[in-house]
């Protein structure tokens, strides 16, 4: 069975793209069977993975519409283990027409079911808000990992977000949990940068990602080529840190795992 992560936070720019890409890319070269999601109507994750938004005639609009399933829409990348369902602007649409239909937090959760048992990981880009997309996301997902961006005001903002989780588990998916909280965009010579991580040690003391993901030019490059840092320079620090904390999610799993049959 299949862990579902949703990577969410409502302000824009933080990475969670970038972290969806390349955390999904180092699962798939781990050796793990891995499906991104594209659940954001600017595509990103699309194009990053050097797909044409242009030419697709299916995306997952479609699904969530209910004329596709989801194994029709996906497609394969460069990375064996790794499939991905694209996402156009069409995907605004699903935002406003899923507003009058029944079940409408649980499109994305029923539309997953028929694919679980092919990945050991499903990975959700969520856009930059807390609407219907991230709820179908936080609906559909085992856990939430949230990226937070190393700068003021860093956690401005989380509260709303750990709020609408709560929210989630206290009706629409009681079983969800915080997987964890990863800093992006770190930069060591920059004081703040130290002053943001202390801050959120304190305030998630056991949530905090051990893995820090450094700001790297090479991982703002990889999406014009198409390409997931892996690929596009693989001794870059940015595939350095994908790697090691897609070893750190890979290690929570095994502990859940351990969790429920009353080991660890
Ligand atoms: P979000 O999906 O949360 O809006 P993105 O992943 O698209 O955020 O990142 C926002 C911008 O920051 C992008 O231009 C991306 O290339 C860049 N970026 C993200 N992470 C890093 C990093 N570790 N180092 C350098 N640039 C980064
Ligand atoms: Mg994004």
């Amino acid at each position: 069975m299949s862990n579902v992560i949703a990577i969410a936070n409502q302000k824009g720019g933080v990475g969670k793209t970038t972290t969806a890409i390349n955390l999904a890319a180092a699962l798939a070269v781990a050796g793990k069977e891995t499906l991104l999601i594209d659940v954001d109507p600017q595509g990103n994750t699309t194009t990053g993975l050097g797909i044409d938004r242009t030419q697709l005639t299916m995306n997952l609009y479609d699904v969530l519409a209910g004329t596709r399933f989801l194994a029709e829409v996906l497609r394969q990348t460069e990375i064996p283990q790794l499939a991905i369902v694209p996402a156009t602007k069409d995907l605004v649409g699903a935002e406003i027409e899923l507003v009058g239909a029944e079940n409408r937090e649980y499109q994305l959760r029923d539309a997953i079911v028929s694919v679980r048992d092919r990945y050991d990981y499903i990975l959700l880009d969520c856009p930059p808000s807390l609407g219907l997309l991230t709820l179908n996301a936080l609906t559909a997902a085992d856990s939430l990992l949230v990226p937070i961006q190393s700068e003021y005001y860093a956690l401005e903002g989380l509260s709303a977000l750990l709020e609408t989780m709560n929210l989630v588990r206290n009706g629409l998916n009681p079983r969800m949990y915080l997987e964890g909280i990863v800093v992006t965009m770190f930069d060591s010579r920059n004081r703040l940068s130290h002053q943001v991580v202390e801050e959120i040690r304190a305030h998630f003391p056991d949530k905090l990602f051990r893995t820090i993901i450094r700001r790297n030019v090479r991982l703002s490059e990889s999406p014009s080529y198409g390409k997931p840092i892996c690929l596009y320079d693989p001794s870059s620090t940015g595939a350095q840190d994908y790697s090691e904390l897609a070893k750190e999610v890979m290690t929570h799993g095994e502990n859940n795992v351990h969790a429920e049959k009353g080991i660890g």
